[in-house]
């Protein structure tokens, strides 16, 4: 069979449906183990509004499977926090965005974390020791969380994000939307930025959708929040949010996630050009 056809089959939620979860588990500590040739990071380009610059990355994680070839993380981050192994997935992500980010000096290195790796209070200590090997400062480190996991800020959590933000790490609050927090909860998130969830930005084209986004960007901004919009595919929707007063994009219409040594040939490019 062609790798195409392989890859579809694999990221048709594989674990509970085609595949046992017993058999995806194996096979993860398998790919945690061999982690340097099976696993690896792709890296989407953040691009400000204000002056056209690439101003950071998001790293996306990749599993290059011996079997099936390059799986998406749809496909199996939810069987990595079922069997708990997000939290030696999380801290591998961590530690090679850190260390990949030495090589872009001045760009943010954005790292999504689940909220499994959150309730462990180890997590703030590998962040601060991660960030003690030099190269890249806590400013530069942004982490990506979403809703589920701040709405369940209990104690351990709110204590970690504290920790976390004390060092000056940076945080997101990605999805935004698509939990079930309303608009009015944004002043209470300990945040320093939002990400507006790609459906948001799919939707700017129709007239509730548009005062929809304008809503989110007029309030996080009053509240003194950053904004970046997901998943911009169309010259429109950045003429949109440029318009509205977002702060940054990305999407595929600057660029698809690429591999780290791709990188540096994009940071002269303008977006929009
Ligand atoms: P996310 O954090 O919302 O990441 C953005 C996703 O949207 C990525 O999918 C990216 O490739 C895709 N994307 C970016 N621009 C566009 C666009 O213009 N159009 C469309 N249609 N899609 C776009 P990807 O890489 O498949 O990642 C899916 C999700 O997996 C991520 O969503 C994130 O929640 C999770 N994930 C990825 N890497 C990690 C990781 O290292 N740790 C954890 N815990 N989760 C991760
Ligand atoms: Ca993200
Ligand atoms: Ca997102
Ligand atoms: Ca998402």
């Amino acid at each position: 069979t062609d790798g195409r056809s392989r890859y579809v089959f694999f990221t048709q939620d594989m674990d509970h449906d085609v595949r046992s979860r017993e058999e995806t588990y194996r096979e993860l500590r398998l790919a945690l183990a061999d982690c340097d040739r099976q696993l690896e990071l792709h890296y989407q380009p953040i691009w400000s509004l204000e002056d056209r610059r690439m101003v950071g990355v998001e790293a996306l994680l990749r599993w290059q499977h011996p079997e099936q070839g390059l799986v998406a993380p749809g496909a199996f981050i939810r069987s990595a926090e079922e069997s708990g192994l997000i939290t030696v997935l999380g801290e591998w992500v961590l530690r090679r965005a850190v260390q990949d980010a030495r090589a872009w000096p001045g760009l943010r290195v954005a790292v999504n974390v689940s909220p499994i790796q959150l309730r462990s209070r180890k997590f703030v200590e590998i962040v601060r020791e991660v960030l003690g090997h030099g190269g890249v400062t806590a400013e530069r480190l942004e982490l990506e969380l979403t809703e589920t996991a701040l709405m369940a800020a209990s104690g351990e959590v709110a204590r970690s994000l504290a920790d976390l933000r004390g060092l000056g790490v940076h945080c997101a609050l990605d999805d935004f939307g698509t939990g079930y927090s309303s608009l009015s909860h944004i002043r209470d998130i300990a945040v320093d930025r939002i990400k507006i969830d790609r459906s948001f930005v799919n939707a700017v084209d129709t007239v509730p959708g548009a005062a929809l986004v304008e809503a989110i960007v007029g309030l996080a901004r009053a509240n003194g929040l950053r904004l970046t919009a997901e998943g911009v595919e169309t010259p429109e929707q950045l003429e949109f949010l440029e318009r509205v007063g977002c702060h940054e994009v990305q999407g595929y219409l600057f660029s698809r996630p690429v591999p780290a040594s791709a990188i540096a040939r994009l940071l002269t490019k303008r977006a929009g050009e």
